[in-house]
């Protein structure tokens, strides 16, 4: 059974419907996994019925008619009875089951009774073989195919097609680790036998996602580490006494952390083999400066440094910061989708600065460029991530993320890239101070920032609600009306200035140049400026609305202040009287590490949501959750089970084997 052809029933635009979820073959239809259950298996009496359980009934049909109410809808009444009693069947809006259900028939049919018009009633039940006296599988509802379509299909052929499955795992990997051979796997997760067997069949399967991960990692670093990068650099004694001079040049001294990863990004760049590697530190860690290190080895040796970020704002401050600390030594270009023109002088040792939507001028450069450099990584798509084409010569590559990432996770899912830490903060940063602010205590808080302003020259943000995870047209309005009211009512006396997403790249850019030589003392924004953003002078950031953001960006957006030496604040305000919420927020008020504030989230709001934007990257994963640690503990230790039980075995197979699986990139 290779080919849909050979499913009769099955036509051209079923076929449509299942091509856009992605399912090519019928094979396919096993790994497409139900999102929940629903447990029929209690087959019982009608007179035993308990109102609100699921139950299965047997019984004969004794009526059937259909209502036509007013409005043009219609409802389908029945009454079944077994030996013990009768009950009321409805269903809304299906004539067509008055030619299914024949008075004299006998039916199962599933559901749980209610009250329907003060009499017990099973609303809409489920009936027919495929759906009822079992658990039945819940299929997710998209691209017009029903959940019950699903579970008939799959009921059908699945002996057939699970026959075709081979096992993905070495025989003695699963017998050392007690897993359920993926056939059976197959089976329960479609059809569960009972609760305990599906357990088993989920961990089995999540089992095999990360795996199949951890295999494309792995062998994605074998194949790296098989090729020469496209440049090999090198770090010749004047090469180094520049660097050094560059060094010495900057405003501050570089923190051990800074000068530890440098050594180890530095060892990649000058080493025979294409550098892949993550560079991770907490907001504030001072990430750019380590950038703009290996970007001058590369100019050193001729080659182009291109340095992507995420927004416009970020990469139109990196390009101001690296003019200014590298001081006319090397030429920096900004493209960005708003530069209409593309620099034709790029030389072969210049930095590019760009955001991805300049990426396709890429043919007039990519040929030199010796280093890609992209920052804040997990805000690309995954789709997003091929900035450059090379397969077989790589170019070294250094990504940048202040998303913490647990050891196991990194371990375990980041195989193919290095990793290298900035565990600390500048010396001279003071821990920020962060307070819950009540609705009451608002309006002295502002006055206190106002004065702070006045008495201090520091700067502020205050940042808005957001409404919707997309910039709209609405939270842009409730942005221009809080700066309205903040301006002339709270602030008169001082200057504002309002950012959004929807401001003209070249217009944001004059407002923040303002901002940052402190022509402005308060900068009302909306939440673009959640990433990368660095003005030290700013100490002050209030966040309204504050729980209706997630910790980690909480944490994310705190990290806009703290990043000069005078001590800085955040104000977190919030009208939410719930305990929970509080409790996040007093939460953040504590604890100023971004791991423990990913690990609190997931502690609390349990796995899915902390560490959700590096879920991000993980898109197919479809049962596995990456934050659950345990799980991907456990796939460690079969992976490693794999390399010493079955030295011979071939990674490969678990790309091929699992559909979807593969579609990761970095
Ligand atoms: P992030 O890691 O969040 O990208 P940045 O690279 O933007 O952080 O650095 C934050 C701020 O800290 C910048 O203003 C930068 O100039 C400053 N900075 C970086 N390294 C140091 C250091 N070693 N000492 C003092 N300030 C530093
Ligand atoms: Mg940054």
């Amino acid at each position: 059974m290779e080919k849909f052809s050979s499913i009769p029933g099955i036509g051209p635009k079923t076929l449509e419907k299942l091509q856009k979820l992605g399912i090519a073959a019928p094979r396919d239809l096993l790994f497409h996994f139900p999102h929940r259950y629903i447990d029929f298996s209690k087959i019982i009496p009608i007179s035993n019925i308990e109102p609100f359980t699921n139950v299965t009934i047997r019984g004969t049909i004794r009526s059937f008619q259909n209502i036509y109410t007013r409005h043009g809808k219609n409802i389908q009444k029945a009454i079944i009875a077994d030996q013990s009693g009768g009950i009321e069947l409805i269903w809304f809006n299906q004539p067509y089951l008055s030619t299914t259900f024949k008075v004299g028939d006998e039916f199962s049919v599933a559901g749980s009774v209610e009250l329907f018009q003060n009499k017990p009633t099973i609303i809409s039940p489920e009936f027919g073989p495929y759906n009822t006296g079992k658990i039945i599988a819940v299929y997710p509802e998209t691209s017009g195919l029903t959940s019950k379509w699903f579970r008939k299909t799959i009921q059908t052929y699945l002996p057939e097609l699970v026959k075709g499955i081979k096992e993905t795992l070495p025989e003695e990997v699963i017998k050392k680790n007690n897993l359920m051979p993926l056939s059976e796997a197959l089976t329960e997760i479609h059809t569960p036998k009972n609760s305990t067997l599906l357990e088993q069949a989920r961990y089995r399967l999540s089992l095999d996602e990360i795996i199949s991960y951890q295999a494309k990692s792995y062998l994605l670093k074998k194949e790296r580490l098989t090729y020469h990068p496209k440049y090999s650099f090198k770090l010749t004694a004047t090469y180094q006494k520049n660097i050094d001079k560059f060094i010495a040049s900057l405003p501050f001294e570089l923190t051990d952390s800074q000068k530890n990863v440098w050594q180890e990004i530095m060892g990649d760049l000058i080493s025979d083999k294409p550098a892949n590697r993550l560079l991770q530190g907490d907001v504030g860690s001072g990430k750019t400066i380590v950038a703009a290190l290996a970007c001058y080895l590369a100019s050193l040796n001729g080659t182009i440094s291109l340095l992507i970020a995420p927004t416009e704002i970020l990469a139109r401050q990196h390009f101001a910061t690296f003019q200014k600390i590298l001081n006319g030594k090397i030429k920096t270009h900004l493209l960005t989708s708003s530069s209409k023109i593309i620099p034709k002088d790029i030389k072969k040792n210049d930095i590019i600065i760009a955001t991805h939507a300049a990426i396709f001028h890429k043919k007039h450069f990519e040929d030199r460029v010796g280093l890609l450099i992209v920052d804040e990584q997990h805000k690309f798509g995954v789709n997003q991530r091929n900035f450059l084409s090379n397969p077989t010569a790589p170019v070294h590559t250094l990504t940048m993320t202040a998303t913490p990432i647990p050891r196991t996770i990194s371990l375990t899912m980041l195989g193919n890239l290095d990793l290298s830490v900035i565990k600390e903060l500048p010396k001279n940063r003071q821990a920020i101070k962060t307070f819950l602010v009540p609705q009451n205590k608002i309006s002295g808080c502002y006055q206190w920032i106002g004065n702070e302003i006045q008495k201090t020259g520091c700067q502020a943000f205050i940042v808005c609600p957001f409404i919707e995870e997309s910039e709209t047209m609405q939270s842009v309005k409730s942005a221009k009306k809080e700066f309205d009211y903040l301006s002339k009512s709270i602030f008169p006396h001082l200057k504002l200035a309002l950012i959004h997403g929807k401001d003209k790249p070249k217009d944001r850019d004059l407002v923040i140049q303002e901002f940052q030589k402190n022509k402005i003392n308060i900068l009302v924004t909306t939440p673009i400026i959640e990433v990368g953003i660095d003005i030290p002078n700013s100490s002050i950031i209030v966040i309204q609305s504050a729980d209706r953001f997630g910790l980690a960006q909480l944490h994310q957006l705190r990290g806009r202040v703290g990043r000069g030496a005078a001590q800085s604040y955040c104000y977190l305000f919030t009208e939410s009287q719930n305990d929970k919420a509080q409790k996040r927020l007093e939460f953040l008020t504590s604890h100023l590490n971004g791991l423990d504030v990913a690990e609190y989230d997931l502690r609390t709001r349990g796995p899915g949501s902390a560490f959700s934007t590096l879920q991000h990257g993980f898109m197919s994963l479809k049962l596995a959750d990456i934050s659950n640690l345990d799980l991907i503990k456990s796939s460690q230790k079969v992976f490693d089970d794999i390399v010493t039980l079955a030295p011979q075995f071939d990674f490969r197979s678990l790309l091929e084997e699992e559909a979807g699986a593969v579609s990761y990139s970095n």
